[in-house]
């Protein structure tokens, strides 16, 4: 009698019928596609072989651009933020531009390039950070920092951010390892105090200690649904090595760090000011690492996010702008909307400074216009469609006829 032996992967163990495809190496050995896909995967990352053919999506799917063209494109988008913009777009290329390096023997490994940037509610980090996603065309993912805590406590673990990217991936691993995820309000896990906690601190520092291998690159096990770890689960081994993360928050407060630190150097900040020729309206920028430090952020974290910037308040003149320049700026869209309807939507200028005022007197940035603009034209979107009305020109008195009845309500 003859016995049927199962083919088997010798190196996953998986059986013939629980794979793609099965190849046979002679001498009894076997494996399967997918252990080839991963070795083959394994083989480009570590320089051994050219990363060509289309089988690691991934590498194929990276649209490199160069930092000036990162920049033109982020100008499409996002308005002013300058320097801000010349900090991603080089920070990002650097960080691409690592993924591809084919060798690393000369011995030179180029570090990650994690961003860290600085500036009030409002002022386009988000915006940044999003739209550098959408041009490099990766998987992206938002969390906000408030809501991780220590593992063990009330909260989501620091895990459960790769979830987020996993799924903005579509589950598709290779296409997560090279996301970006975007960490909101970083500031708002700082220690408490300039001294390390002697109790232990839930909510900051236990967090950001828990982000540290994360930011590093490591082999993370991932719950792919999110939520808390529980044994019994399957987890992904998401490898953040070639993760970008970008931390973004308001810093209030932080200016008065800055002032200190600018002030210890000589007898008064006024000599300062007037030696080096420095903004006191807006110290944000000239923030340095050990400010952040002194903010509450632990040292180890800092380390990891080498690039730091900031983002200028936004001025009536920016307000103005965003309102029609970026290329789907409010008004922009409003006229699409229309457009979609069969008419044409025309703003005047007044009516355009109008809105702007509002926003600078409610005082919630670029924010404050998208609810402005809706609070506007909400009566128009309703009784326009379906009416054989072919062109609407929105004037100041309208605008204005507009947002009280909308403050009244
Ligand atoms: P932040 O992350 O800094 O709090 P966001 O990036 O979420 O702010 O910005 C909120 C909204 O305001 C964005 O959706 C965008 O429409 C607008 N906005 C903010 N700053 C800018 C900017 N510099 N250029 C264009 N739009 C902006």
């Amino acid at each position: 009698m003859t016995k049927k032996t199962t083919v088997k992967c010798s190196f996953c163990g998986k059986p013939e019928d629980r794979v793609p495809l099965m190849l046979n190496g002679g001498n009894g050995g076997y494996i399967c596609s997918n252990c080839v896909q991963q070795a083959y995967t394994l083989l480009v990352q570590e320089g051994a072989i050219p990363a060509t053919g289309s089988v690691p999506e991934s590498n194929g799917d990276l649209n490199l651009m160069l930092p000036k063209e990162i920049k033109a494109k982020l100008d499409e988008y996002v308005i002013g933020q300058d320097e801000a913009k010349i900090a991603m777009s080089v920070a990002v290329y650097n960080h691409y531009k690592r993924l591809s390096q084919k060798t690393k023997d000369d011995g030179v490994e180029i570090e990650k390039s994690n961003i860290i940037m600085l500036g009030s509610t409002g002022t386009g980090k988000t915006l940044l950070a999003r739209t550098v996603a959408r041009l490099l065309e990766v998987p992206f993912a938002i969390v906000d920092a408030t809501v991780l805590t220590e593992a063990g406590y009330v909260g989501e673990d620091v895990e459960s951010i790769l979830s987020r990217l996993l799924q903005a991936a579509d589950y598709n691993q290779e296409k997560a390892e090279r996301g970006i995820v975007f960490i909101d309000e970083i500031d708002k896990i700082a220690r408490k105090g300039d001294n390390p906690s002697i109790t232990r601190d839930v909510s900051g520092e236990g967090v950001q200690q828990g982000l540290l291998k994360l930011l590093e690159g490591s082999i993370v096990n991932v719950p792919p649904k999110g939520g808390r770890k529980h044994p019994d689960q399957d987890y992904v081994h998401l490898d953040t090595h070639n993760i970008l993360f970008i931390c973004g928050g308001a810093f209030e407060g932080i200016e008065r760090k800055i002032a200190q630190r600018l002030n210890t150097h000589t007898v008064g900040f006024d000599n300062v000011q007037a030696r080096h020729n420095l903004d006191s309206r807006n110290l944000m920028q000239y923030v340095q690492p050990q400010d952040l430090r002194k903010f509450g952020l632990i040292p180890e974290l800092i380390g990891r996010l080498p690039v730091v910037t900031y983002l200028h308040p936004l001025d009536r003149e920016a307000l103005r702008n965003i309102l029609t320049e970026p290329k789907n700026s409010l008004i922009r869209q409003q006229k699409k909307l229309f457009k979609m309807d069969g008419v044409e939507l025309k703003f005047t200028d007044e009516a355009l400074e109008t809105m702007v005022d509002k926003a600078v007197e409610r005082g919630l940035g670029a924010r404050g216009l998208r609810g402005i603009v809706e609070a506007v034209m909400t009566d128009l979107q309703f009784s326009t469609p379906g009416s054989d009305c072919k062109e609407i020109t929105i004037t100041a008195e309208y605008v204005r006829e507009q947002l009280k009845k909308s403050e009244v309500l």
